[in-house]
C-alpha cells in the first residue's frame, strides 16, 4: 500500500469522525435550549401572529413560534413543527415539499388559531452546506436517504426534544399536530403534552419532488395517501 492510499484513507476516517461530532455537538444544542429570549407583533401575509423567539444556543438564530392571537389553551391547539428548509421555504425550491408545507400550515394555523414552531434544523439536521453536497449526490442518481448516508449522516438527523420545551414555555399542553411524519408523533410520549390528533398536511407532488416524496413515503413511513404528479 502506498503513502496516498493510506493519506486517503486517514482522510476519509477523519472527515466521517468530524461528521459525527458535528451531530453530537448539534443535538446537543438543541436540547439545551431554555428560555424565551422576545416577543413581537408580526403581521404577515397570513394573517397576524405573535412571533416569539427561544434561545438555541447559536446567535441570531433562534427557535421561533408564531402564535395567533387570543389561543384558548384548555383547548388542543393546532399546531406544526416546521424545520428550516432555506432552499424550500424562502426560495421556493422544487426539491422538497417544505415551502408548501409551510405555506399551508400557516394558512390553516390562521384561519382555525394555533401555533407554528419553526426549528432551526437545516437539511433534516444536517446543515445547508451538507444539504446542497447532498442533493450534488443526488443529481448524480442517489436518493435522498443514500445520500445522506454516503455523507456519514443518518436518514434523518433532527431532534425534537426542543419541542416540548416550547410547548411549555408557552404554556400548551393538549395539541393537534398536522404532519405526515411518525417521528413526530412519537416526541410526545411521556411529556405531559397530550397529542389528541394528527391532522393530515396534504400536498401535490409535481415532477420536481415526486421523487423525493416517495422515498419519504416508502422508507421513512411518512404517513401519505397516493402520491401522484399533479
Ligand atoms: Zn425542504
Amino acid at each position: 500500500m502506498n503513502a496516498a492510499v493510506l493519506t486517503f484513507k486517514y482522510t476519509k476516517k477523519t472527515q466521517f469522525r468530524f461528521r459525527k461530532a458535528f451531530i453530537f455537538v448539534f443535538k446537543f444544542r438543541i436540547i439545551m435550549i431554555t428560555e424565551i429570549l422576545e416577543k413581537v407583533f408580526l403581521p404577515t401575509s397570513h394573517g397576524e401572529f405573535e412571533m416569539v423567539a427561544f434561545e438555541s444556543g447559536v446567535k441570531d438564530f433562534p427557535h421561533l413560534a408564531l402564535l395567533t392571537k387570543n389561543l384558548d389553551t384548555a383547548k388542543p391547539i393546532l399546531t406544526r413543527v416546521h424545520s428550516e428548509c432555506l432552499t424550500g421555504d424562502l426560495f421556493g425550491s422544487s426539491r422538497c415539499d417544505c415551502g408548501e408545507q409551510l405555506e399551508e400550515s400557516l394558512s390553516k394555523i390562521s384561519e382555525e388559531g394555533g401555533v407554528l414552531l419553526y426549528l432551526r434544523q437545516e437539511g433534516r439536521g444536517i446543515g445547508l452546506i451538507n444539504k446542497m453536497k447532498a442533493y450534488n449526490l443526488q443529481d448524480d442518481g442517489m436518493n435522498t436517504i443514500e445520500a445522506n448516508h454516503a455523507l456519514g449522516f443518518g436518514s434523518d438527523d433532527r431532534n425534537f426534544d426542543v419541542v416540548i420545551q416550547m410547548f411549555k414555555l408557552l404554556e400548551i399542553d393538549k395539541v393537534k399536530l398536522l404532519t405526515n411524519n411518525p417521528k413526530k408523533i412519537d416526541i410526545f410520549q411521556d411529556t405531559g403534552i397530550e397529542l389528541v390528533e394528527r391532522v393530515p398536511l396534504v400536498i401535490e407532488a409535481h415532477s420536481g419532488n415526486e421523487a423525493y416524496l416517495k422515498v419519504k413515503k416508502e422508507q421513512m413511513g411518512h404517513l401519505f395517501g397516493v402520491i401522484k404528479v399533479a
